[in-house]
């Protein structure tokens, strides 16, 4: 194990009386963006290759009010490993992306530290017809969430879990290795989860399972989430997840994997936008904030962004709930700016033509 980690207050004491975590997530586009993952294949291996990158990324997260310090090993699995033949590596990638969670967290000297979280994710092995295919992704959630117990984190987060037999898996091996639990599903555009159960039944059959937070996570944008938020907070007690991704989905393209190209002035030499050419159709800070504060109201405790998630997203949702994170420091200051800045000393030749720049 690495560094030792101050005591904290643990999840579930975090979420007590409607007190909100916050999850910066979007690990995996954000890696990308960086030019350290490949798209498409989206393994992980910047644990490994560039341990420093990750590291970084996740510091950046928690500075940007991230309550959760969070192991990037999605798709960290053995499925995606084989398929890049590098299976061989599946442990030591999972136990470097851990250990640097942890190291982002035992560093920490902004107030409570952040709480590390170990994940595992859809294994896009699953197969209702086929029973073998149970026995298989139980024996790849076992590994991963007992590497992530020996490396000390303070609870699992399952997450896109699309599925609903695969996230019952998921809880059950988390439970074996007696930790706290966040249960997130993913609803792709037939609103229900693949094996046709309702993502609010779905979190409701979670929660009877014993889910410490169930919820919602990534393919919907905030507009596109929040109706499902809110039948699942009418069905479920809390607390409640809800970490959509940062892209602005609609009722026509409930989610970023058929979202067309909103005026792309060149032809795109790929079939759809998703997952390398979505720039044009990402949320700002303020549709996250926006979103930030009606997904509490609705009764979200767990929140963040997922995919398309950057640290201006991360802050302005921690700002819009009261906090002020480090990265506050560095939040706009367009007082200061010269056309359109309000401090006197700037020049009013310069303010005065912001209209016409
Ligand atoms: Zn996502």
């Amino acid at each position: 194990m690495s560094s030792s980690l101050p005591s904290t207050r643990g999840l579930a004491e975090r979420l007590s009386d409607r007190g909100t975590v916050l999850c910066a997530g979007g690990y995996l586009f954000e890696v990308e963006r960086r030019g350290y993952l490949a798209a498409g294949a989206f393994v992980p291996e910047v644990a490994l290759d560039h341990p420093e990158v990750l590291e970084q990324v996740t510091r950046d997260f928690c500075r940007a009010g991230s309550d959760v310090s969070l192991a990037f090993t999605y798709n960290g699995h053995r499925e995606k490993m084989r398929i890049i033949g590098k299976e061989d590596l599946l442990e030591p990638l999972n136990r470097s992306a851990l250990q640097i969670a942890r190291k982002v967290a035992a560093e920490w000297e902004d107030g409570e530290r952040p709480l590390v979280a170990g994940n595992i994710s859809n294994t896009n092995l699953y197969d209702p017809a086929d029973p073998s295919s149970e026995e298989a992704v139980r024996a790849m959630y076992r590994e991963m969430c007992e590497w992530a117990a020996e490396e000390g984190v303070d609870f699992m987060q399952a997450e896109t879990l699309y599925y609903q037999r695969e996230a019952e898996i998921a809880l059950e091996e988390i439970q074996r290795v007696g930790l706290p639990s966040v249960l997130m599903v993913a609803v792709f555009a037939p609103g229900q989860l693949r094996d046709d159960v309702e993502p609010a039944e779905a979190c409701a059959r979670l929660r009877d399972l014993g889910a410490t937070v169930v919820g919602m996570n990534c393919f919907r944008g905030p507009v596109t989430s929040l109706p499902i938020l809110e039948q699942i907070a009418a069905k479920v007690p809390g607390p409640l997840a809800a970490m959509p991704v940062a892209f602005r989905t609609t009722p026509n393209y409930p989610t970023f994997f058929n979202l067309p190209d909103c005026g792309c002035p060149v032809h795109l030499p790929v079939d759809r936008t998703f997952p390398t050419a979505l720039e044009a159709q990402v949320c700002n800070r303020y549709e996250m904030a926006d979103f930030a504060v009606r997904a509490k109201e609705a009764g979200i405790d767990f929140l963040g962004v997922c995919c398309g998630g950057s640290v201006i997203h991360h802050r302005a949702v921690a700002e819009a709930l009261g906090r002020t994170p480090p990265m506050t420091r560095y939040s706009p200051q367009m007082e200061k700016h010269f056309l359109y800045g309000s401090d006197p000393t700037l020049k009013q030749h310069n303010t005065a033509f912001g209209v016409q720049a």
